[in-house]
Parts: structure tokens; sequence; C-alpha cells
């Protein structure tokens, strides 16, 4: 066969397969469209798992009349001068919407400030239709109906509709996040309403938007980050080593505002937690990295998720450095001035035995540690998050968890898991299973502790545990 050149639609198909993965790419694409566009408010609708519809209204800019044709050409863009080492915008390639176009049924409708009408066009299968008047407010209406209608064996790949839509809440969260101040709504017959408020681009609504995210006990159990090492500026929240996940999926890393998958950043949060996690567990992280836009590359990937930093060893060192100083000043301190304390607890025989009597739920933790006899802790810390703190909150003549339990109390195991109940303590049940070590019932060759829980059998080694505790 000769060689001969390709069909625009053909280029944009091939663009396509790269950029335009699945449904949540190309509301990941819509959405990064209309946050560059100065929108104020993000409506998304999908219907079929965004594989019959995805529609996304915005308040931003609007594209002129004469525009609407190059917004759907190959290779253009409002958004790149002529520095391609500075880029400022989410969007740059110019090759989202001639890629969607050249996949399905997209339409454009658009108006913008100064313009007096709307006017609208389409593309379908990468047949550009003409332009012509519609009406609409200011702001941009993207509507893609038939996604991979004209490449079917990219639809074969699809999950299933349950499985595209929470992919796609998945990437409206994940890029709310980095834009506290904008109004995001994603609704359809296929999900559930997803409503989140703007709540400012401050501190205090930065962090309200992370909760409005990934729930309130995030921030409950989170620890503030705020570092800078040679212009490049860290902040977010990392989680206290008790709130953990079995994958990663919550790590969220925004370089310069824009949400990135990257594994030297993967890599460098685990660094950090290493010690004070399992291997099998993972921090709950919302970490931002700021620096110059000339010393990162985020031209590596069409789907820009992927950044190359200058200086990786930097961003690396600064990122663990700064998650480790937090986790010593918010963690350890309660550690090891806690680790006496319970040390004490732990011995057999240094608390008297009581009856397992009616519980104090409604007593403050504070209240439960004063009466519970310990000394040394640091009031300064944040004792009722530690995931050292003691295993018994309960006060000393109510022994039931600690290890210096009598072992009348064998059979008595119920209170075991409401501990921190009784100490007026609510935590996300992942974290209790981390830490309850149940009601000490033996202690073997002066050094293994073994534990019962509600349900299961514990095995504690005391002097690795101790030695745990103190690091
Ligand atoms: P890119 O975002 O990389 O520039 P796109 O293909 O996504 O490429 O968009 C092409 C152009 O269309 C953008 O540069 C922008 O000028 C315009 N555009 C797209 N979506 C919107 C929108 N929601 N509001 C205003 N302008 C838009
Ligand atoms: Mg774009």
């Amino acid at each position: 066969m000769p060689i001969r050149q390709l069909s625009e639609t053909m280029i944009n198909q091939i663009a396509a397969g790269e950029v335009i993965e699945r449904p949540a790419s190309v509301v990941k694409e819509l959405v990064e469209n209309a946050l560059d566009a100065g929108a104020g408010k993000v409506e998304i609708v999908t219907a079929g798992g965004g594989l019959s519809l995805i529609r996304v209204t915005d308040d931003g800019s609007g594209i002129s009349e004469p525009e609407l044709a190059l917004a759907v050409a190959r290779h253009c863009t409002s958004k790149l001068s002529d520095d391609i080492h500075d880029i400022r915008s989410l969007g740059f390639r110019g090759e989202a919407l001639p890629s969607i176009g050249s996949v399905a049924r997209l339409s454009i409708r658009s108006r913008t400030a100064s313009g007096d009408s709307a006017a609208e066009i389409g593309i379908e299968g990468g047949r550009v239709l003409p332009v012509k008047p519609a009406a609409a407010n200011r702001g941009t209406t993207v509507e893609v109906r038939d996604l991979f209608f004209a490449t079917p064996a990219r639809l074969k790949f699809m999950k299933g509709e349950r499985a595209e839509s929470s992919a796609t809440g998945d990437v409206v969260k994940r890029i709310a996040i980095a834009f506290p101040a904008v109004r995001f709504t994603l609704a359809g017959a296929d999900r559930s309403t997803l409503e989140l408020p703007a709540t400012g681009d401050t501190p205090d609504g930065r962090l309200a938007r992370v909760a409005q995210v990934m729930g309130k006990d995030f921030p409950d159990n989170a620890i503030p980050i705020d570092a800078m090492r040679d212009g490049v500026h860290l902040a977010g929240h990392v989680s206290i080593p008790s709130y953990t996940r079995a994958n990663a999926l919550q790590q969220y890393a925004y370089v310069n505002g824009r949400p990135v998958r990257d594994k030297l950043i993967a890599g460098a949060i685990r660094g950090a937690f290493a010690d004070v996690l399992p291997r099998d567990r993972h921090a709950v992280t919302v970490l931002f990295l700021s620096l110059d836009p000339a010393t990162v590359d985020v031209n590596v990937h069409p789907a820009k998720a992927d950044v190359r930093f200058r200086d990786p060893g930097l961003v690396r060192g600064l990122i663990f450095g700064a998650i480790r100083e937090a986790l010593a000043g918010a963690g350890i301190r309660a550690a090891t001035s806690g680790a006496a304390g319970m040390m004490a607890a732990f011995r057999p025989g240094t608390a008297p035995y009581a009856h397992p009597g009616p519980t104090a739920g409604h007593r403050s933790y504070e209240a439960a540690y004063h009466a519970s006899g310990f000394s040394g802790f640091d009031h300064g810390s944040n004792l009722a998050r530690s995931p050292q703190r003691p295993l018994d909150m309960g006060d000393a003549r109510q022994p039931r968890n600690g290890f210096a339990e009598n072992e009348q109390a064998a059979f008595d195991t119920g209170p075991v898991a409401s501990a921190d109940a009784r100490a007026g303590i609510t935590e996300p049940a992942e974290a209790l299973l981390g830490m309850a070590l149940g009601a000490a019932r033996a202690q073997v060759h002066e050094n293994y502790i073994v534990a019962q829980t509600r349900d299961s059998l514990i095995i504690v080694d005391q002097h690795a545990a101790h030695e745990r505790l103190v690091y």
C-alpha cells in the first residue's frame, strides 16, 4: 500500500484513542474546559453511564460565534501562547473537542458576555455541521451523545453503566477538590446526585470542599501540611496513622491545581508513612504542590495526568520531609509520653479488678483519661486521635480492656468494642479495627499477651509493641 496522509477524522480518532478512554475522560475534558473558561458553576448531567449522554453546562466566558468552528478543529486552542513551558491552564493541546467529535455526536452551544445571542455547532463522527443561531445564557453547554458510536471497538470495552457512572463521579470529585470556589453538580437517572456548593478559595474553604468530597471524618482525622523548599510549596492534609484505607485511591495530589496521578508523589507518601503503617494500609491524603510552571512538564501524556518535575529529588524530599515532620508533631509526641502509661496498663496485676458495671458513655475522653490515672501524656497533642493511645480509656476502677485485667472477666468481651464509645469517641470502624487490641487474657513467657476481642484472638508481642510505641 502506498504511503498516504490520514484523513482529519482518522487523525482525530487516533487522538481520541489516547485522550477519550471512557465517559469519565469526556467529563474530565469538558469540566477542565469550563474551569479554564473561568466558570463559577459547572453542571454535569449524564445518562446511561455517560455513554448515551454527557452534558456539561458552565457560566464561563463562552465562545464567540466566529470561533465555534475553530473550537472543534484540531490543534486549535486559546490557551497556549508561544511558550510550551508556561502552561497555566488545564487544557493546552487543542484536541479534546475534535477528538470527542470524531467518536460521538457533539454539540456546543455558547454565548459570550458581549455577544447578543448564542450560537451552536455540531460534529458527528467527525462530520462538522454548520453553525446556527441558538438561545442560551452566557456560558457554554457541551452535549455529547452516543459516545463511541463511530468506534464500536472502543464501545465494547466499556464496563457497564454503574462502573462508568462511578468513574465519572471520581473524576468530578478529584477535580472539585482543586476548585473550591466553583459550584459543581453531577446528576442523572444513572446516579445519585452529587452537589458541591462553592466553599471559597480560602484555607477554610479548601478544607470544607475536602470535607464535602471525602466526608467530614477526614478533616477530623487529618494533620495539616504546609511546607516550602526552594520555591516549591506543599500544602494540604494527611490522615493520622490510624485512619487508613485498603488502597491508595483516596490519595489526591495536585500540581498547580491540576489533578495528577504521579508515582513520585505516591512513593514519597508511602515512604513517609512506612514506619507508622502496615504495608497493606494506605494513608488518605490531599496534597497541593505549587511551583513555577517552567519547572514541571505536564505535556507527558495526552490525558495530562502525568507530570515530570525538573527536580524530582526536591519534590520527593519536600513531600517526604513535610509529612514525616507533621506526623512527628502530631502523633509521636503522644506516643512517646503515652507509652509509659500504656505499658503500666499492660503489666498484669497493677490495677484492681472490678466488676464490669454500667458504662459511662457520656463521659468525655479527657475525663476518662484523668480518671484512668495515667500520667505523662502531653495534653497539647491530640490524644483522642493518637493511634498509640492507651487501649482502655475507662477509669482505673473498671479496667475492662487494660491488660491489667483479672482473668475472672474472661468471658466478658462485650464492652471491648465499645471502649471508645464509652469514652465518647467516635471513629471510623477501620480505625477501631486497627487499634482495638481487645481484653487481655493471659501473658505467656513474659512477652506475649493473649487478648480476646468480640470475634477474634489476638497475640501481641509486647516488646515489639513497646518499641513501636516508643518509636
Ligand atoms: P484545549 O482545552 O486544549 O484548548 P479543547 O479542544 O478542549 O482544547 O478546546 C478548544 C478550545 O475551545 C479551547 O481552547 C477554548 O478556547 C474553547 N472552549 C472549549 N470549551 C469551552 C468552554 N466551556 N468555555 C469557553 N471556551 C471553551
Ligand atoms: Mg480542553
